[in-house]
């Protein structure tokens, strides 16, 4: 089960510098990917550039969900600044 948040916790600490954003591959723009919960309740990630879109599988998912709870677990006091639940 994917879950929303954790995708886009991952691409804000990604924004800050702190990981690798999960991207379009498209080389001239290259702009992170935003995530949306489809009609049919899957998640899906899009660019907002050319809508290339993807819809991430576990390993991906395992990994940004690896990663955020890492960095939090470090930095609780940037808790503050993520949506909560
Ligand atoms: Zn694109």
């Amino acid at each position: 089960m994917i879950n929303i948040k954790i995708l886009n916790d991952y691409q804000r600490l990604a924004q800050e510098g702190i990981y690798k954003p999960i991207s379009c591959m498209d080389k001239d723009h290259h702009v992170p990917l935003v995530s949306r919960l489809e009609d049919d309740d899957t998640i899906s990630m899009y660019c907002v550039m050319c809508n290339y879109k993807i819809k991430p599988g576990l390993a991906l998912y395992d990994v940004a969900k690896r990663r955020v709870e890492q960095h939090f677990a470090k930095n609780p006091a940037d808790y503050s600044y993520i949506e909560q639940d």
